[in-house]
């Protein structure tokens, strides 16, 4: 039902021309035609797998830049999670660093009290050292008796010279004195106790304040280390499957390409195929038209004489299920309005087709359009010359040159070709032209 290549009809100019032709020059076009045939089909067939390999070429490549682009996606997002994290341990440094230095301030205070201690106490113990000194020479010069008076008088207040005279009385003041004197050795003795304790207190405080200020400072910043490592391993990994992507969508691009010029390919092959397709049907329409005039030169009935009415011609498939007639119509397939320039009987595939008169198989062969293609050539009818050609079938079942009668299977239902399911096209062709099959049926 879908041959929908115009034919134009026969003119009488033509005819003469192809009485014009020598059978050695049709013979050669005929040749070259058939030559370009099968180049044109091979072409046509090689373009359309170049297609196919190639669109499967860039749906795989569109899949690859698919995964590529989640990759990227989740590279991203750990990359923005490091960075969080290492930001979170440069600030997390910074609080250490800061309580570092209010450490150190701590630390030089207390080294500060630490200094101070110490000299508070080198000064308790050289006060306990001279108090002691003092008492020493006191004790001895008592006990020995034989006091300096020049000596003595040095180390007391001069109201108690006045009255050295009374040997009870300066016994009492010296006893005075030294008592006075061993109080202020207690008093030295404790300050320069003290000034230890305070000492060591100090340098406990100092040395704790530094250990921890130290520790803090280490830890975070190997804290930071470890998130700086993370961010730039994130880093590389977000820059790896990006060029991973780039690489992909450029190679998509490619693919894209390749398959924009194969099909470019394939629509030059497809039109080589139609020029070929036109030609050898102008051909055959110029051979009938030659044998009818020579057939008219020879006194026969007479070029384009009337075709006697009658159901002359048998089906080709039965039942007879008559899906589209002959006529302009829309072409079932691309939409557009096209002459159908036959009759299309609607069939199983595999359903026998029957010569539908009797005649010789003349040719036989394969189109893009028609499939597989029968011509049997009836000789001439009321003056005409007489073919009918079988159209999209699955199968052969005789060959070019053969002579079949009328009802003889000749072939099998199909849907090869541009068709688009099991149908039979039959053409009847009067001098070359198509008409309807059916006023003959
Ligand atoms: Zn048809």
């Amino acid at each position: 039902m879908t041959r929908t290549t115009m034919v134009r009809r026969a003119a009488a100019v033509l005819v003469g021309l192809c009485l014009a032709l020598s059978s050695a020059v049709v013979t050669a076009a005929a040749d070259t035609l058939d030559d370009r045939n099968a180049a044109a089909d091979s072409s046509v067939a090689q373009s359309q797998a170049l297609v196919s390999a190639s669109a499967d070429e860039l749906n795989a490549a569109s899949a690859r830049v698919e995964a590529a682009r989640v990759s990227l996606s989740q590279a991203q997002s750990a990359l923005g999670t490091a960075e969080a994290v290492a930001l979170q341990a440069a600030q997390d440094l910074a609080d250490a660093q800061a309580v570092d230095a209010q450490k150190a301030l701590e630390l030089q205070e207390a080294n500060e009290a630490l200094a101070q201690a110490q000299a508070d106490e080198t000064a308790a113990q050289q006060a306990v050292d001279a108090q002691q000194d003092a008492i020493g020479a006191y004790a001895r010069a008592i006990y020995q008796d034989s006091l300096p008076l020049v000596a003595i008088a040095s180390l007391f207040d001069a109201d108690s010279v006045t009255s050295l005279g009374n040997r009870i009385q300066w016994t009492t003041t010296i006893l005075d004195t030294n008592n006075r004197i061993r109080e202020e050795l207690e008093v030295s003795h404790a300050a320069l106790v003290r000034g230890r304790l305070a000492r060591e207190d100090a340098q406990a405080k100092a040395d704790e304040a530094k250990a921890a200020a130290q520790a803090q400072v280490e830890a975070t910043q190997d804290a930071k280390d470890a998130a700086d490592a993370a961010e730039a391993q994130a880093q590389a990994a977000r820059d790896a499957v990006q060029n991973a992507l780039n690489e992909q969508v450029a190679a998509q691009e490619a693919a894209r390409q390749t398959l924009e010029a194969n099909k470019d390919r394939l629509a030059q092959a497809q039109a080589e195929k139609a020029a070929v397709v036109a030609a050898i049907e102008e051909r055959a329409r110029q051979e009938a038209a030659a044998a009818a005039a020579a057939a008219a030169a020879q006194g026969g009935s007479g070029s384009g004489g009337p075709v006697p009415s009658g159901n002359w011609l048998t089906y080709p498939v039965t039942p007879v299920i008559i899906s589209s007639g002959f006529g302009w119509r829309v072409d079932p397939i691309s939409g557009a309005s096209a002459f159908h320039n036959g009759v299309d009987f609607a069939a199983a595939c595999g359903t026998p087709v029957r010569a539908a008169a009797s005649g010789t198989v003349v040719t036989k062969r394969w189109a893009w359009d028609g499939g597989n293609e029968l011509y049997v050539d009836h000789g001439w009818i009321g003056g005409n010359h007489v073919i009918t050609s079988y159209h999209h079938m699955s199968g052969y079942a005789v060959n070019a040159g053969v002579w079949v009668s009328q009802g003889q299977v000749i072939g099998y239902v199909g849907t090869t070709g541009y068709s688009t399911g099991c149908h039979l096209h039959l053409i009847l062709w009067l001098n070359g032209t198509p008409v309807n099959a059916l006023g003959y049926l």
